[in-house]
């Protein structure tokens, strides 16, 4: 029988044991305090954490002693709502009531809990340390004692610690008279002041939980108890109730305590393992620091070996690397990986949680609640300037920008600014979105319909230097576009992104230049091959297939850019197309913009895809999307390339809500193969179905030479 030794009985110890004990081990946990911590204070519990408890079996008896929060309001100092959101947003729940009923399950699963017994280490051997100098021997030793974990710390895995300039003391107290009580039942009410906070939320019908927070340099603001004066001049409208709230709670339980976020290097040493705020203490701002600490230690038991927990569950470094200037600094690094951690075991649990599906109501110019807003930002519209720049356009050429009534606003918006800045003469044809042509759900095709059968439209967009192309689905195999490119006029597709995706993967005049070696190399070749160790095994003859480069912008007569962009791709003809491809966990399908999480094995022959195999959700839905359209044609091989954006980034799709982003960068990422289904005009294949998988990890040969080797690009193109 395996035995595992825990540090720490809070949210990640006891889960893990719990889980670890169901699953026949034998499980101690040791936790340094007399008593399983008895104290606490208030949590929002959103979907991962409920998740988690129903694995367990105890959400049911959780959630009977919490209260569902309805409704978030925002206040101003005076006491005015200027931002109201709706419910989704889970339980406000009491710490010990939680870890109460975590502990009366472990018990009965026969984990036994040691109070009073500190760890003061470990030994990647699978050790245990104790500070009375037992050693205690384990096939799994986990550190689930918090934020200062002395078992992290003795493994001398690297840490980075960043303090936060804030804090916050928090405090349970009776529920008020109603005169005074600034809640209703299932209403957070958070009020902003200055650097200043405070949130009121109920955790049950008699207990309120308030939680004030402000700056670590702001003296008055943390001292404990309550400076009444202080905070009343503040928040005028309160000073009855903080009076009153002074009164009522035990202060020698509360604590002002800093935020602070800390980052491992590794989640695991040899028989060790990491969790919860001991790997990855965040700031309290989502929300999410319990509920990521359980979805770990649940984890945990699932996998035979750390080294494969730690893979799947741990987000990729390049997120946790990702808060550059550029991209929002460290606290969207942050958000990032919270959004990352949870997201994706939300995914793979099918379930949803509040960070990543913000639902409110706005008051217009106070604030959002979405991670990302659209609104003008000057660096987008210098963003949309420089392309535009490499687009050639000239002061007083005539460009139109054509949009449709479910176009992304902000697009046109800033191409119009930035048009103006380059004082070019820009008109708007906005036409209304077309009626949907399929019973099935279509996206990113690249085939706008909603110009079709208007020649006025067609003709007035002809007589242009240059059209701006904001439709929803882009004109790029429009019917209508080489009537409108025949006069000369040249169009730049923007692809409809959130402005922050357009801005990471700016079109450059070196990107312009790798894709034409790049073309030079495809143009002149007869034969591809591309092979994966996860089973890709393709042939293509692609001697006469037309091939196109995408460099991400235009500035020739008659021909058409998109953004993002930086691919190499041709379009084989009738039957040459032959074998396999092999879609492998990480790899995308962006029609339905996700990560394939269970392998799909694709045979493909004379172009058309014959076999779909698989025994996961990712093959059933494609099997099931593809039957839907009853159209042989959808099978069939639409193109083949590769992508040459360096600033493409292949794990985007984790970073953001699905309704920001359509995906476009993804295609384009740097030494993916894609393969895609759908039309294919050189080998006169029409169909409205289109399918793009980026592949990771392939290696693609032209006439026997690498271009891509193993997912990187050849020195060559890089
Ligand atoms: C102001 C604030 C508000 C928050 N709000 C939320 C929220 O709303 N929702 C949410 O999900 N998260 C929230 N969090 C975060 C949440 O509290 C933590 O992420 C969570 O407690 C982490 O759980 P854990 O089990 O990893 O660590 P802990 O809860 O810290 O548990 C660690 C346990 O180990 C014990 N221990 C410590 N050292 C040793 C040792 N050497 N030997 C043995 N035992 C030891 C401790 O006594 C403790 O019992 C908030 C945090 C703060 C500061």
């Amino acid at each position: 029988m395996k035995h595992a030794e825990i540090a720490g009985a809070g949210f990640a110890g006891l889960v893990a044991a719990i889980a670890l004990a169901d699953r026949g081990w034998t499980v101690r946990v040791h936790e340094k305090t007399p008593f399983v911590r008895a104290e606490g204070f208030g949590l929002s519990m959103q979907e991962n954490m409920l998740k988690v408890l129903e694995a367990v079996g105890v959400r049911e008896e959780v959630v009977r002693g919490g209260q569902p929060i309805r409704q978030r309001l925002v206040l101003d100092a005076q006491g005015r709502t200027i931002m109201t959101s709706g419910g989704g947003f889970g339980w406000r729940i009491s710490r010990s009531h939680i870890i109460s009923a975590l502990l009366e399950r472990a018990k009965r699963a026969g984990v036994e809990v040691e109070t009073e017994s500190r760890a003061v280490g470990a030994e990647a051997s699978g050790e245990l340390l104790i500070a009375n100098g037992r050693r205690l021997k384990a096939d799994l030793v986990v550190g689930a004692d918090g934020i200062h974990s002395a078992v992290r710390d003795s493994l001398g895995i690297h840490l980075q610690r960043r303090t936060r300039p804030d804090g916050a003391m928090r405090v349970l107290v009776p529920r008020p008279a109603s005169t005074l009580d600034p809640s209703k039942d299932g209403t957070t009410r958070e009020s902003w002041s200055g650097q200043r906070r405070f949130i009121v939320s109920r955790t049950r019908p008699d207990e309120l939980y308030v939680a004030m927070s402000c700056r670590a340099s702001d003296v008055a603001g943390r001292s404990v108890p309550l400076d009444v004066a202080s905070w009343s001049q503040t928040f005028p409208e309160q000073a009855e109730f903080f009076a009153w709230m002074n009164g009522e709670a035990d202060w020698s339980a509360v604590r002002w305590v800093r935020f602070e976020t800390l980052r491992l290097a590794r989640w695991h040493a040899g028989r060790v393992a990491i969790v919860g705020d001991a790997a990855h203490a965040m700031p309290p701002d989502l929300g999410q620091g319990a509920g990521c600490a359980m979805m770990n230690a649940l984890s945990l038991a699932c996998y035979e070996d750390l080294s494969e927990w730690e893979k799947h569950e741990r987000p990729p470094p390049s997120i946790l690397s990702a808060g550059q200037p550029s991209t929002g600094g460290r606290r969207a690094c942050r958000d990032r990986f919270v959004r990352s951690l949870s997201r994706q075991w939300a995914e793979s649990n099918g379930c949803t949680i509040a960070i990543s599906a913000p639902r409110a109501t706005f008051r217009p110019d106070t604030w959002r609640s979405e991670m990302l807003v659209e609104r003008i930002e000057g660096k987008w519209i210098e963003a949309f300037r420089d392309v535009f720049q490499l687009c050639a356009v000239k002061p007083g050429e005539v460009v139109a920008i054509l949009s449709e009534t479910q176009s992304r606003k902000v697009l046109v918006e800033l191409s119009e600014l930035a048009l103006h800045q380059l004082g070019a003469r820009a008109f708007h044809v906005q036409l209304v979105s077309p009626p949907v042509a399929s019973g099935v759900p279509v996206r990113s095709t690249g085939t706008s319909l909603a110009v079709a059968g208007l020649e006025p439209v067609i003709q007035a967009l002809a007589a242009t230097g240059m059209v701006v192309d904001c439709t929803v689905e882009g004109m790029l195999h429009a019917a209508e576009l080489p009537r409108i490119l025949a006069g000369g006029t040249r169009l730049m597709m923007i692809s409809n992104e959130h402005p922050e995706v357009l801005e990471r993967t700016k079109p450059t005049p070196e990107l312009r230049e790798r894709v034409r070696r790049g073309m030079q190399i495809l143009g002149s070749a007869k034969h591809m091959r591309v092979t994966s160790a996860a089973g890709t095994d393709l042939d293509v003859h692609i001697d006469g297939a037309p091939a196109r480069g995408a460099p991400g912008f235009v500035n020739e007569p008659g021909k058409v850019g998109y953004w993002p962009a930086g691919l190499c791709l041709c379009f084989p003809r009738p039957g040459s197309v032959n074998g396999t491809v092999v879609l492998a966990p990480g790899d995308v399908n962006l029609t339905f913009k996700r990560y394939i999480e269970s392998p799909v094995r694709m045979v493909i022959e004379n172009d058309y895809v014959t076999k779909i195999e698989g025994e996961g959700l990712d093959a059933a839905l494609l099997r099931s999307y593809y039957e839907a359209w009853r159209d042989r044609e959808a099978y069939a091989t639409s193109h083949v390339g590769w992508g040459m954006n360096l600033d493409a980034c292949a794990e985007s799709m984790m970073m953001y809500d699905r309704k920001d982003i359509n995906g476009t960068e993804l295609r384009a990422f740097a030494g993916n193969f894609l393969y895609s289904t759908g039309a294919n005009e050189s080998a006169k294949r029409f169909t409205a179905c289109h399918f793009d998988f980026p592949l990771r990890d392939c290696s693609v040969e032209l006439d026997g030479k690498k271009v891509v080797d193993r997912g990187r690009l050849s020195a060559e193109l890089a």
